[in-house]
């Protein structure tokens, strides 16, 4: 494999790496400037990356009124894979990923979280071998796993917090397990935040301060200020669905609590409000389903779910001031009978000079969005300044490992 070209890494290259990883650096001269090397370093270094299959650099397709193309760096798509999961309340989905980021494969497994950790992961690990053995990639290429979990997530020991749907997930070591199965690290996170980067990098790279909300069967928001996902001190920063809108009591939350943003406006909520009409709806996708079929209750009703968003985004926005919202989610199908609640509300409850240039949007990613923002984490975790070189160092190693090692590995989990 490339990475073993460069057995002795410097920090030149590694720094370079990192920069193209980021998306700081797209050219030779971003390189230059990013830096402060010369130009002549620069090139030793790119030398060195290209040769080793990390890095490509393709032609910018020719710009109108001529010019001179200038070259392209990114990534080497298939210097390394990634494997990811959106791990779901009664399924995961699975992928593995080149590092443009593409999906190369994937599938989804029914699982059940409350038969408790270690069994899910190393249900985990047996599809993510599979899918590896389909794709003809090697353990030994894996760059890291990223792993989106429909719980408070503590970003840095890797550790759920407190989960209210993941009974005997709390405090449990996710890395160590998934490590014995599959030696590369992992990195655990909250799956709204994994929406948030992906839609950000993807879709909104010049926004400086970003909101994300997803309105799906639950309520969560995650942020990105000046290019970085924000976690807060513990990593809980975001978590609007729990926010009480509704001081007079209000509808009983999930949570045990009344008056809860989720209790008003999530798509539980709002199929446990329908189903009083006779609607026989039981999640935000039937709820999605009910508003496509035309039923005039559910228009209704997600109408005043937008209002309810509207109240409780509000808040965010006097907190955060971001240049840009996205709405993400299922019932973000719903477009604009959704969307003109939160606007109205928006407009209604904050000050003048916190909306004057806001932008409030329907998300563009699709249903690969946990994925790719998962694979995105690892990819820009691992070749960030502060890791690159270890992580060369790894990869080296690791691409000297036998076969006979996976084959061993695989053994552990018959
Ligand atoms: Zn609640």
């Amino acid at each position: 494999m490339t990475w073993r070209d460069l057995a002795t890494p410097t920090s030149g290259a590694g720094l370079i790496l990192s920069l193209v990883a980021g998306g700081i650096a797209r050219s030779r001269a971003d390189l230059v400037t990013a830096t402060g090397f010369s130009r002549t370093t620069v090139v030793q270094h790119l030398t060195q990356l290209l040769g080793a299959g990390l890095l490509d650099e393709t032609p910018e397709p020719k710009r109108q009124g001529g010019g001179r193309p200038s070259a392209m760096l990114r990534l080497a798509p298939d210097a390394a894979t990634v494997l990811v999961a959106d791990i779901g309340e009664t399924h995961a989905r699975l992928a593995i990923v080149d590092l443009s980021p593409a999906l190369l494969a994937e599938c989804v497994i029914p699982i059940t979280l409350a038969d408790g950790p270690g069994a899910v992961l190393a249900q985990l690990a047996r599809c993510w071998l599979a899918l590896l053995d389909q794709s003809r990639r090697a353990v030994a290429d894996v760059l890291g796993m990223g792993i989106g979990l429909p719980a408070p997530v503590d970003h840095a020991g890797g550790r759920v917090v407190g989960p209210s749907v993941m009974p005997g997930w709390d405090d449990f070591d996710i890395c160590g397990c998934l490590s014995t199965f599959i030696p590369a690290p992992v990195l655990v996170e909250n799956d709204v935040n994994l929406m948030t980067l992906a839609e950000f990098r993807t879709y909104w790279p010049e926004a400086g301060q970003f909101l994300f909300v997803k309105a799906g069967n639950g309520i969560g928001s995650g942020l990105m200020t000046d290019g970085r996902l924000y976690r807060g001190a513990q990593g809980a920063a975001g978590d609007i669905g729990h926010m009480q809108i509704d001081r007079r009591g209000g509808p009983l939350c999930r949570c045990g609590k009344h008056g809860c943003l989720e209790a008003h406006a999530a798509g539980w909520a709002v199929a446990r409000d329908l189903r009083s009409t006779g609607l026989a709806l039981n999640s935000a996708r039937d709820v999605i389903g009910s508003f496509e079929a035309g039923q005039a209750e559910t228009t209704a009703r997600l109408e005043a779910a937008g209002v309810a968003l509207g109240d409780g985004i509000a808040h965010a926005v006097s907190l955060f001031n971001p240049s840009t919202i996205v709405i993400g989610g299922t019932l973000a199908d719903a477009g604009e009978t959704l969307l003109s609640g939160i606007r109205t509300q928006l407009h209604a409850r904050s000050l003048p000079l916190a909306i004057r240039h806001l932008g409030i949007h329907r998300a563009h990613g699709g249903r690969d969005a946990g994925l790719l923002g998962a694979a995105r984490l690892v990819i820009e975790t691992r070749l960030s300044p502060a890791h690159v070189d270890t992580t060369i160092a790894a990869h080296t190693k690791a691409a000297r490992r036998s076969v006979a090692g996976l084959k061993e590995r695989r053994l552990k989990l018959v």
